[in-house]
């Protein structure tokens, strides 16, 4: 058998779905990036136990991915598998102010679900548009809140298919980092929450999301914030004085609506954007001596 054949098997019985071939830029909110040899969308923890034993097994690379909102893929593609959480792996479970959400869940969706069950704590969320498990790897966060202030607990399976429950100091949250990429998934977390008032809740994350889409480009593909901020001062900031608002490499070009957000504006490509992340990091070191560091993860290049 294959190693293909071997990954059909897993999935034979059930409503996952898996394509051969998979174009990832579809995938991205920046949609750019080439094929991986496999996509698969599984929706059962067993499924996911069996996919962490095969990669094991057929030393075949695995990629779990949430929504690509914070990803650049390579031109070339992923070598591997990649793979996304549906189905079982994307429940929503209340129980009082006590939350257990699937990674496969999307952000925006658990932030308006909350505000109308009356639990406040994930009212910044809405603008965000990942997946809890891309919000849990990430500590994604804005307006001075970050997701791992309201996680208790995080389920990651390792590689040998077994889930573990992390606490909330295991999970080791910091500034849009945690070390939950150790694992080979995060499958969900506990999130304590605050009752509250439905309106007053759902006021403050409409108020977050026109904040938002008034300082942010929505319109044009891009994944975010490109760097993350160094301390006590913001990458846009940075980038603006350094006059790079509108700078463009090929199809990729720095927003004029926020700097620290590159836009694929025709086609871009991704060693476009790997060009002008290079351009605005040295630019902004000869301009301000700060070395910006990347916020975006990168998926399919050979570093
Ligand atoms: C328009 C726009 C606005 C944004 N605004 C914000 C913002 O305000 N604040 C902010 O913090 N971010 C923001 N982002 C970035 C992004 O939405 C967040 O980082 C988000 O948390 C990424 O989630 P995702 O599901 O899309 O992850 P992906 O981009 O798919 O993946 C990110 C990383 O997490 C890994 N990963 C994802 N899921 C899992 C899992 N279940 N188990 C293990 N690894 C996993 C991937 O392998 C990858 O390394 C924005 C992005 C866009 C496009």
């Amino acid at each position: 058998m294959n190693w293909k054949d071997a990954l059909l098997d897993i999935v034979k019985d059930s409503d996952s779905r898996i394509r051969f071939g998979e174009l990832l830029a579809k995938h991205t909110y920046f949609g750019i990036g080439g094929e991986a040899t496999a996509y698969i969308e599984i929706s059962t923890v067993d499924e996911l136990g069996a996919l962490a034993r095969f990669h094991r097994q057929w030393d075949v690379p695995v990629a779990i991915i949430g929504r690509g909102s914070n990803l650049l893929v390579s031109d070339t593609g992923f070598n591997g598998i990649s793979v996304r959480l549906v189905g079982e792996l994307a429940k929503l479970d209340v129980d009082g102010n006590t939350v257990s959400v699937g990674a496969g869940l999307s952000l925006p969706r658990l932030s308006k679900n909350m505000s109308r069950q009356g639990l406040s704590g994930v009212e910044f969320a809405l603008g965000i548009p990942g997946s809890v498990g891309g919000a849990l790897i990430m500590n994604a966060g804005a307006w001075g809140s970050s997701f791992g202030d309201v996680v208790t607990n995080v389920t990651v399976m390792t590689d040998t298919g077994e889930l573990v429950n992390l606490t909330h100091a295991e999970a080791a949250f910091e500034y849009r980092h945690s070390g939950l990429d150790a694992y080979f998934c995060a499958t969900g977390a506990r999130l304590k929450l605050e009752p509250g008032d439905v309106d007053t809740i759902t006021a403050r994350m409409q108020t977050f999301y026109k904040q938002k889409i008034e300082t942010q480009p929505f319109a044009e593909e891009n994944a975010g914030c490109m760097f993350k901020n160094p301390s006590g001062d913001s990458a846009g900031r940075l980038i603006d004085i350094s006059g790079l608002k509108g700078h463009r490499i090929g199809g990729a070009e720095v927003s004029r609506v926020h700097g620290n957000f590159i836009l694929n504006i025709d086609n871009a490509t991704a060693a476009d954007v790997l060009d002008l992340i290079a351009y605005i990091q040295k630019q902004v070191r000869e301009k301000t001596g700060i070395s910006l560091q990347t916020e975006v993860k990168r998926l399919g290049f050979l570093d």
